[in-house]
């Protein structure tokens, strides 16, 4: 992913950009800011932009002058206008190697099973470095997150950060530089990458992964700028909008008994009903009652959205006839454009329980 479509931190992605046009690059980096906000993306547009065939322009329009030049050091050439960064086309084979993450020149060095990156890990890696590059024309070596690293290797590095080989840059990603050894942070460039803003964070889990837009805005508003953190709080409301729809279906699949089924539309509202939790529950158990839809037309296990449930949803079937399911679904939807229109999460769901 080129640094143009890379969300926020526009000064510091064009200070990359610039200062890869002009050769400047220092080549020992420390990428340091909060988790899950696009350290190790940019780590990969750098290793993009240092080996694309075709590169592209990058920066604000050179007429901008507006600013003041001594924002980000943003040099002017001789005719007064601002300098233009360089950025990856993201389209020839050495943008689409490094994407996918086969490059030979762009080395990650990350923690084993034991949490920590080792001293052989290092070595390796710098006895890699010290060769000419194979592929591209410079080396990327990313260490991720470099915190991680035991004292020893980092003592290993020391030496290699100071005087890195021609064609190798070394990018250190943390979100806590200090844990590195002095010795180590003096050697490196910090780039500080701040937290996103909610807007941010909301576009890419909408863009790049697919949450529905009310969804992705209440994720982002409690994730303090980390898209890392809105994926893991929105994984986890899934999870919990899923139980609850399964204990709702649980307890209405065979009962007609009025009070079990309201039992089930506790689930629904557990936790005080906010009207977005609700929603959230209502559209796990629409997407329960598809699957339902599903088994009964034979489809391919694939086409199921909660296959690991399977066993639990063929037996919701003994009571849930071909009818039964589409008027639940019908009913489902009812439910959420009550919600919608501000009906009361209690009222909605008991309706729902005693009506699916
Ligand atoms: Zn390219």
């Amino acid at each position: 992913m080129p640094f143009r479509d890379i969300s926020g931190h526009r000064p510091l992605l064009e200070l990359l950009g610039r200062a890869t046009a002009r050769g400047t690059l220092p080549p020992s980096l420390i990428f340091a800011g909060p988790e899950g906000v696009g350290k190790r993306l940019t780590a990969t547009a750098l290793a993009q932009v240092l080996n694309c065939e075709r590169p592209v322009e990058y920066g604000r329009p050179t007429s901008d002058v507006r600013r003041p030049t001594s924002e980000y050091g943003r040099p002017k050439t001789e005719d007064g206008k601002h300098e233009a960064g360089k950025d990856a086309c993201g389209e020839c084979a050495q943008c689409k190697r490094i994407a996918r993450g086969v490059h030979a020149d762009v080395l990650a060095i990350e923690p084993g099973d034991s949490g920590s990156i080792k001293l052989e890990q290092v070595r390796e890696a710098i006895d890699r470095a010290a060769y000419r590059p194979f592929e591209g024309r410079r080396r990327l070596v990313v260490v991720d997150p470099a915190d991680a690293l035991v004292d020893v290797a980092q003592e290993a590095l020391l030496k290699t950060l100071e005087e890195p080989p021609p064609a190798s840059v070394f990018v250190l990603i943390t979100s806590r530089p200090d844990v590195l050894l002095p010795t180590v942070r003096s050697r490196c460039q910090r780039l500080r990458f701040g937290p996103l803003s909610p807007g941010e964070v909301a576009d890419l889990l909408i863009r790049e992964h697919g949450v529905e837009p009310a969804e992705a805005r209440a994720a982002a508003a409690a994730a303090d700028g980390s898209v890392g953190r809105a994926l893991e709080a929105s994984a986890e409301d899934a999870n919990d909008a899923r139980d609850a729809a399964v204990r709702l279906l649980q307890s209405t699949a065979t009962s007609a008994d009025p009070r079990r089924r309201l039992d089930g539309a506790k689930a629904l509202v557990a936790g005080g009903g906010d009207r977005d939790e609700v929603s959230r529950r209502l559209l796990a158990l629409s997407s329960l009652v598809r699957d339902m839809g599903l088994l009964q037309s034979r489809a391919d296990d694939r086409a199921l959205a909660n296959a690991d449930l399977k066993p639990q949803l063929q037996s919701w079937l003994r009571s849930f006839d071909g009818d039964r399911t589409i008027k639940a679904f019908a009913t489902v939807d009812e439910a959420l454009s009550a919600l919608d229109r501000n009906a009361s999460p209690k009222i909605v769901a008991d309706w729902l329980a005693l009506n699916i």
